[in-house]
């Protein structure tokens, strides 16, 4: 549309006001969702949401009015209830009231990270905290990222960087076109998307060696030994090792002390997968499996998980933050203003903040993460963070004493971290099938949603406590379900 000069410009047709009244409108929805009475209700009202929600796209804004009542009374009421008590699916939670808070703060005055602010400060001050609260080196460069996914990209990417480099080759400025190809050491039980950063990071799926398992699914050292030993006759760039500090299907960690051993021996990279269980290192039951990660290259941790932060908050710390910028560092760019300001501050503009967070991973526009750690951490201390995990480690190992003590239940080993996997076995001549239907059924009928996995060749279910909300009470309660269902099914 062309503008002439007596035509005004049209109003801006989004609301920018009126926030107080907005959030206030949703506030009874969210906390009557937040009392998780509705079980099942998301699933039994599918047809009607869907029928208010699946609509053309106006082509007339229909106003904040109308997006606030929707919000109100079709899409909160509809949402994901992973916060309720008896939730243990995944690894995966519902925030805490402190972070919610300080993500809606973030949303509103923290809109980007950088730039010299309270929330660019809160970057630096959580990932200090959070490095302290886990023994991380206080000198390592830490990052957030959107969650585990990309903190191990992050991480790796860092390793390839420092492998390459090694035979003459940088990486992030040539690709990787002409170089001898490089491997990752990983254990079977290695989270997907260490392998799909792999194929990211231009090593291919295939780059990533999936060592076997010992019989309680952590690495096999002498197969890795072996690996190793013959990728190096192969002429093969090794690249890392990485260490599960927290498997996602049994919660067990890899001997990380042994493996900073082998990363030295063979002159690579030691990368800690911590997304699930890094926080587990405060459990004082299990901290000492944990000896040796200082001597990694990189730890990814997820704190939105165990630490409950708002989903799309995961941090890499990396030991070399200079490789790490070499690694990820953005072209210059005049509009960005990127140096670094010296000088007595004029404006929110005059620096970019205390670290140039765009050179330390993928992302250049970001949220404000750091505000949400920070909150949580302010609110509860290292101590009660502790005390959380302690927590949900005696959870498991509750469920696991009540599995070894009921002759129709069976435990499959008894837990490292906060998952505990069991099942029904009484009569059933099928226990996979059988435990199949449990599952099922505990999703549609109770208000226990643990997941469920295989592993050794059998089917089991498996919660895994890192809700904030889950007490002994639910846990109990998730297994009284789990025999109950089993008896049913296994008397007819
Ligand atoms: C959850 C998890 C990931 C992936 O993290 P996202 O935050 O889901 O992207 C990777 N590794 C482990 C061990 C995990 O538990």
């Amino acid at each position: 549309m062309s503008q002439t000069g007596d035509s005004p410009a049209a109003a801006e047709p989004a609301e920018t006001g009126r926030l107080v009244e907005a959030i206030e409108t949703l506030l009874p929805t969210l906390d009557a969702f937040n009392r998780f009475d509705d079980v099942g209700g998301t699933a039994a009202r599918r047809d009607r949401w869907r029928r208010a929600l699946d609509t053309p796209l106006p082509q007339q804004g229909e106003g904040l009015d109308e997006v606030l009542r929707l919000l109100r009374d079709v899409v909160i009421p509809n949402g994901l209830r992973i916060g309720a008590p008896g939730f243990a699916g995944w690894v995966t939670t519902q925030p805490t009231t402190s972070s919610t808070a300080a993500v809606l703060a973030a949303k509103v005055a923290g809109a980007q990270r950088h730039w010299v602010t309270a929330f660019n400060l809160l970057e630096t001050v959580a990932e200090r905290w959070l490095a302290e609260l886990l023994g991380i080196p206080s000198d390592w460069q830490g990052t957030f990222t959107s969650g585990g996914s990309t903190a191990n990209l992050v991480g790796l990417g860092a390793a390839r960087q420092a492998a390459y480099e090694r035979v003459g080759h940088d990486p992030s400025e040539h690709g990787l076109v002409g170089a001898p190809p490089g491997r990752i050491y990983a254990s079977a039980a290695v989270h997907h998307v260490v392998t799909r950063a792999a194929a990211v990071l231009g090593l291919g799926r295939r780059g990533v060696e999936l060592v076997p398992t010992d019989d309680r699914e952590r690495i096999d050292l002498p197969v890795l030994r072996d690996a190793l030993a013959a990728g190096e006759r192969a002429g093969v760039v090794p690249v890392a090792i990485v260490a599960s500090a927290g498997t996602v299907n049994t919660g067990v960690v890899d001997p990380i002390g042994a493996l900073a051993d082998l990363a030295e021996q063979h002159r690579t990279w030691l990368h800690v997968d911590g997304a699930y269980g890094g926080f587990g290192r405060l459990d004082p039951r299990v901290a000492d499996l944990y000896d040796g990660w200082e001597r990694a290259g990189s730890i990814a941790v997820d704190p939105h998980k165990w630490l409950a932060a708002p989903l799309g908050c995961g941090a890499t710390f990396v030991r070399d933050a200079d490789l790490l910028r070499r690694t990820f560092t953005l072209e210059p760019a005049a509009y960005l203003e990127g140096s670094a300001g010296t000088g007595p501050l004029r404006s929110t503009f005059d620096h970019f903040g205390l670290e140039p967070h765009y050179d330390h991973g993928v992302d250049q526009s970001a949220p404000s993460r750091g505000a949400t750690v920070w909150a949580v951490l302010k609110e509860i201390g290292a101590e009660g963070m502790r005390e959380r995990v302690v927590r949900h480690g005696d959870l498991a190992r509750h469920v696991a004493a009540r599995a070894r003590d009921d002759d129709r239940l069976e435990l499959y080993a008894e837990p490292t971290l906060s998952i505990c996997c069991f099942r029904y076995l009484g009569t059933a001549t099928d226990p996979d099938e059988v435990n199949a239907e449990i599952a099922a059924r505990l999703r549609s009928e109770t208000r226990f949603v643990p997941s469920t996995t295989v592993v050794a060749g059998r089917y089991w279910i498996r919660p895994c406590f890192i809700n904030p909300r889950t007490e002994l009470a639910d846990a109990d309660g998730m297994v009284d379900a789990v025999v109950r269902i089993g008896d049913e099914l296994t008397a007819r």
